[in-house]
């Protein structure tokens, strides 16, 4: 029997045993998709779980409800997220929320993961100076001059004429937004903020945020983290900033513990097959299991830890949650970072 079909036989036995446990659902993050695939992930989730809007979280965050719900994402704002992966989820009558990279909406740059992965399918081997951990490492400027100067030094160029390469314009993310789907900010550029100076990363997020409002006239955005990497500083940022929620990619399940400036997200990716991304939940459900995509492991277990103590007798949580701004401004001490 091949490792698929043990997940596919697998996969909704783990997943109908942890289900009657679990409280409130999941938040889902993904990139780029055919309308095929966008059909088979739809179809493993509709199966377990209601699909809400993004307006709809607060809400289902504390309702009690039979089925445990499943807000699924689209971070980056590729062009095939308009043009395939959206008609074919209105087609089915599934919501879904788009975090796009403000900076990047019509222009002609491509993503500096783009060109990395150009550069990767053109020399087969990464040189040193190209070793995809080590350049997340790095601030964003030296990152895309490094890029770039391989790029040129190759010959090598995204291809812009693909839409899972290609960012969408601003005219086909209102067009997303007037059809029912939510766009929210994946900052301005996609920089990992914690790479950043503490003031770059608060211009990019409020940037962002503002822009979105702006071109969407959505009045509080959701904002996502690139590369998940972020502390509770800019997560409140980005709630004075006025987002409605901030979401990370802590690979857990969500409920009515989780402040709205830190609500976890599990990825998935585009081959997943059915029995995979059950598979890949139920391990979520347990909260401990799976490894952060931001690059720091298993270290969300000791926040949730923390966030667990703390909730209890925190006059900074509650104050967090009532008033970000001001919470912000009086960031403790005792924050993990
Ligand atoms: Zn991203």
């Amino acid at each position: 029997m091949s490792f698929r079909r043990v997940l596919d036989v697998a996969g909704p036995l783990c997943l109908a045993s942890v289900r009657p446990f679990k409280a409130g659902g999941v938040i889902i993050y993904e990139h780029v998709l055919n309308r095929e695939q966008t059909r088979r992930h739809v179809e493993a989730l509709g199966r377990w779980f209601d699909f809400i809007r993004l307006g709809d979280l607060p809400h289902r965050l504390r309702a009690q409800s039979k089925k445990p719900f499943c807000l699924l994402t689209f971070d980056d704002g590729k062009r095939s997220n308009a043009t395939v992966v959206a008609p074919e989820l209105k087609r089915l009558g599934v919501p879904a929320a788009f975090f796009v990279v403000t900076g990047a909406l019509g222009s002609n740059t491509p993503f500096w993961f783009d060109r990395y992965w150009a550069l990767l399918a053109k020399l087969r081997v990464v040189p040193k100076e190209l070793d995809l951990h080590a350049l997340k490492q790095l601030p964003y400027s030296v990152l895309t001059a490094r890029i770039g100067q391989a790029c040129a030094r190759h010959g090598v160029e995204a291809d812009l004429s693909n839409d899972d390469i290609r960012p969408m314009s601003w005219d086909e993310a209102r067009r997303l937004d007037q059809q029912g789907f939510s766009i929210g900010a994946h900052g301005h550029m996609h920089a990992i903020l914690t790479r950043e100076t503490r003031s770059e990363a608060f211009e990019n997020i409020a940037r962002s945020l503002a822009t979105v409002r702006q071109e969407t006239g959505e009045p509080s955005p959701a904002f996502a983290f690139p590369n998940g990497n972020y502390t509770p500083e800019l997560a409140l940022h980005a709630m004075s900033c006025g987002a409605g929620a901030v979401l990370n990619t802590e690979p857990t399940w969500v409920d009515d513990t989780f402040p709205l400036w830190r609500l976890p997200r599990v990825q998935l990716f585009s081959d997943h097959g059915r029995g995979v991304i059950q598979f890949k939940l139920a391990l979520a459900a347990t909260g401990r299991i799976l490894n952060n995509p931001d690059g720091t492991g298993r270290n969300y277990r000791a926040m949730r830890r923390f966030r667990d103590r703390a909730s209890g007798n925190s006059d900074f949580y509650t104050q967090a949650a009532a008033d970000p701004a001001q919470a912000a401004s009086q960031r403790a001490l005792e924050l993990p970072q």
